[in-house]
């Protein structure tokens, strides 16, 4: 698959007009069960990748690192490194032009990257809980944008065993985690540009 200028600007502008239309969701979810602040977090990162980041200055590696780094320098909270770390290790891991196969060993070093900073598994209420399944989805040809909502609809009986949410504990169970619908509405946004093969 070739990733040109005019795509890799439709990819950000895709992913940011979604978190930018899903900021009051994500800020009402992280409300029940964190600090409130990740609509916001995600906007502000969103908006800095629109002003910083030249989707003509280089090609899909490096404009990926730049989106990583990025939000890691313009998002607060737990949730800027962690996305940066997704997308900085996707731009570590992905050649130029990459294959489906190159895709998937990409994914799978983004979700070890994410699990190491995070010190976090699949199964404790957050963005892994989504990225794990729609990988999975991904490299058996399934529908990921359908794997992804499904799976962030499955952290709502969850208990959350990190970050904010962990806090609450038991109180945490019943709401969808912020991070999770987050991930899959970047999913969504990727799959909408680049297509699912
Ligand atoms: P903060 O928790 O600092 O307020 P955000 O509200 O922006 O940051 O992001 C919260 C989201 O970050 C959670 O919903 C969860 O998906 C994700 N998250 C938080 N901590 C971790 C972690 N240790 N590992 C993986 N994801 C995490
Ligand atoms: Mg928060």
């Amino acid at each position: 698959m070739t990733v040109d200028a005019d795509r890799l600007r439709k990819l950000i502008e895709a992913m940011a007009q979604s978190i930018f239309a899903h900021a009051d969701e994500l800020t009402a979810l992280d409300q029940a069960i964190g600090d409130g602040d990740h609509g916001l977090n995600m906007k502000r990162g969103f908006e800095a990748i629109l002003r910083d980041v030249d989707p003509a200055a280089a090609p899909l590696p490096d404009t990926l690192k730049s989106i990583g780094m990025t939000l890691v320098m313009s998002v607060g909270g737990a949730s800027g490194p962690l996305f940066g770390t997704l997308f900085m290790t996707l731009g570590k891991e992905l050649p130029p032009a990459p294959s489906r196969d190159d895709v998937v060993r990409a994914g799978e070093a983004a979700i070890a990257a994410i699990k190491a900073r995070g010190k976090s598994e699949v199964g404790q209420k957050t963005m892994l809980d989504v990225l794990r399944p729609a990988l999975d989805a991904f490299a058996a040809s399934e529908d990921v944008v359908q794997a992804a909502n499904q799976a962030a609809e499955a952290t709502v009986p969850m208990k959350a065993m990190r970050g904010r949410a962990s806090f609450l504990g038991e109180r945490s169970i019943g709401h969808m985690d912020p991070g999770a619908r987050s991930s899959a509405l970047l999913i969504a946004a990727a799959t909408d540009t680049l297509g699912r093969s």
